[in-house]
């Protein structure tokens, strides 16, 4: 009856939601085990300046090490991450391992090098990351401009003050703001007037079909032309053909990233394969 069958519904629901935080801890416990083996691990991407295809610098993108799964990616555990609030955490290990990187790149050679790191909306809670941010940069004599920190607008939409005020501080410092993933969102372009980016990186979803889609086509010129317009560095994300990159640079934008260059890779292969493409003065272009 009726009853019966309202009971197994709620029976069924109940199920799920537990099934849900059971599965989320079980992951959770798996992560904490993972952090405190060291099996964290980061990998890193050359984004590349489009006229002279000279690498500027890297994204650091994170990867678990899996004994049981391999190598695996940062969509399966990011979200669980920040849901529970392990985030800070791994956050706090993410900024520290990429800035040492970074200051044993720019010393082994490659002073202007920059690196990419992003930042998950739950790090912008109270005033940690501000203080991180100092704190890895002063302990490694890095210059404040040498860091980029990746947001998406996920971050702004809520409209915190602390967000804010952590935002303009790092700006204030001359920490370079990325927002990522551009266009994706709702309201980007509010968010672009009213925070300091000094960067905005096109997603990829319109950048993958540039050969064929006259509307991606029309999309990414008028996404460069206002990027640049603000004065922003424009970076192209996902580029995989030279056809794409053809297009990028027919529209003048300052840099792509993508596996047309260069998938995410160790260090030691970054190192062998990029490093001495980094060499020299970073042209001081739209930044
Ligand atoms: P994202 O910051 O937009 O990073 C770019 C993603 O695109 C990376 O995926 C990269 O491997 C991938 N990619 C780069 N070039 C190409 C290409 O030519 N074609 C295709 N199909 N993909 C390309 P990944 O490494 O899986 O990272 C996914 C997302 O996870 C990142 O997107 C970022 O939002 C997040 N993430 C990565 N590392 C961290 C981290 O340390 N902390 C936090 N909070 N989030 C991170
Ligand atoms: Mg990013
Ligand atoms: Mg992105
Ligand atoms: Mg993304």
């Amino acid at each position: 009856d009726a009853k019966e069958a309202g009971r197994n519904t709620w029976r069924f629901f109940n199920q799920l939601v537990h099934d849900r935080s059971v599965r989320l801890l079980a992951i959770e416990h798996r992560l904490r085990g993972a952090l405190q083996r060291d099996e964290l691990v980061l990998l890193y991407q050359p984004f590349v300046e489009t006229s002279s295809h000279r690498v500027v610098g890297a994204e650091a993108l994170l990867r678990w090490n899996s004994p049981d799964d391999g190598l695996v990616g940062p969509d399966a555990f990011i979200s669980v991450a920040e849901h529970t609030g392990l985030i800070v955490e791994i956050g706090d290990w993410v900024m520290r391992r990429a800035c040492a990187q970074l200051a044993a790149w720019r010393n082994a050679g490659a002073p202007d090098f920059r690196m990419a790191v992003n930042v998950s909306p739950r790090q912008f809670r109270g005033d940690k990351l501000l203080a991180q941010v100092r704190e890895c940069l002063a302990s490694h004599a890095l210059p404040a401009g040498a860091l980029q920190i990746e947001v998406t607008e996920g971050l702004l939409i809520r409209n915190q003050p602390e967000v804010r005020e952590t935002l303009l501080a790092l700006g204030e410092l001359g920490v370079r703001l990325a927002m990522d993933d551009f266009g994706t969102g709702y309201s980007s372009l509010s968010y672009l007037k009213r925070f300091p980016f000094d960067t905005l990186k096109i997603d990829r979803e319109f950048v993958r079909d540039l050969g064929q889609d006259p509307d991606d086509r029309a999309l990414v010129t008028a996404t460069i032309r206002m990027g640049k317009g603000l004065g922003l560095s424009v970076v192209a994300e996902g580029v995989e053909t030279a056809q794409q990159l053809q297009f990028l640079a027919e529209q003048e934008c300052d840099l792509v990233q993508g596996f047309l260059f260069g998938e995410p890779v160790h260090p030691a292969e970054f190192e062998e394969r990029w490093l001495n493409r980094a060499v020299g003065d970073t042209p001081t272009h739209a930044a």
